[in-house]
């Protein structure tokens, strides 16, 4: 038996140790903030990798909705996956053609492991 050839993900080059991050060449953390960004044009991805260590996503009390910072902290957007209330959010609603702001990205990527824990129990109950 030959040693098992190293895979890097082609995100942050460490190297993947699952089947499936082998395959997709990505690991899972990598491919979610993949996945989240995609919308968002490059000046704005470099921001929203910025945002993400800084914890600014606020959980309210409506399920999937948060509330976010405007980037000079003078007042709070509400946020969901699909709507954000800043102004290009409010601009960019129902356009699917325009880029998303950064942050429904980063909604986006809070609100998926939450999303498929849900799925889990649908699916073993
Ligand atoms: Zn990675
Ligand atoms: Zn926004």
């Amino acid at each position: 038996m030959t040693a098992q050839e190293i895979i890097r993900c082609e995100e942050c080059r460490r190297p993947l140790k699952t089947e499936a991050s082998r395959a997709a060449k990505i690991g899972p953390r990598c491919a979610a903030i993949k996945a989240a960004a995609k919308d968002l044009s490059s000046r704005q991805r470099a921001k929203f990798r910025e945002l993400l260590s800084d914890g600014a996503v606020i959980p309210t009390s409506r399920p999937g909705e948060f509330r976010l910072p405007s980037s000079d902290g003078s007042s709070t957007y509400r946020t969901t996956p699909r709507v954000c209330t800043c102004k290009w959010g409010r601009k960019a609603a129902g356009h699917p053609e325009m880029h998303g702001c950064i942050h429904r990205a980063l909604v986006r990527l809070k609100v998926r492991p939450q999303i498929r824990a849900a799925d889990r129990r649908t699916a073993f109950a």
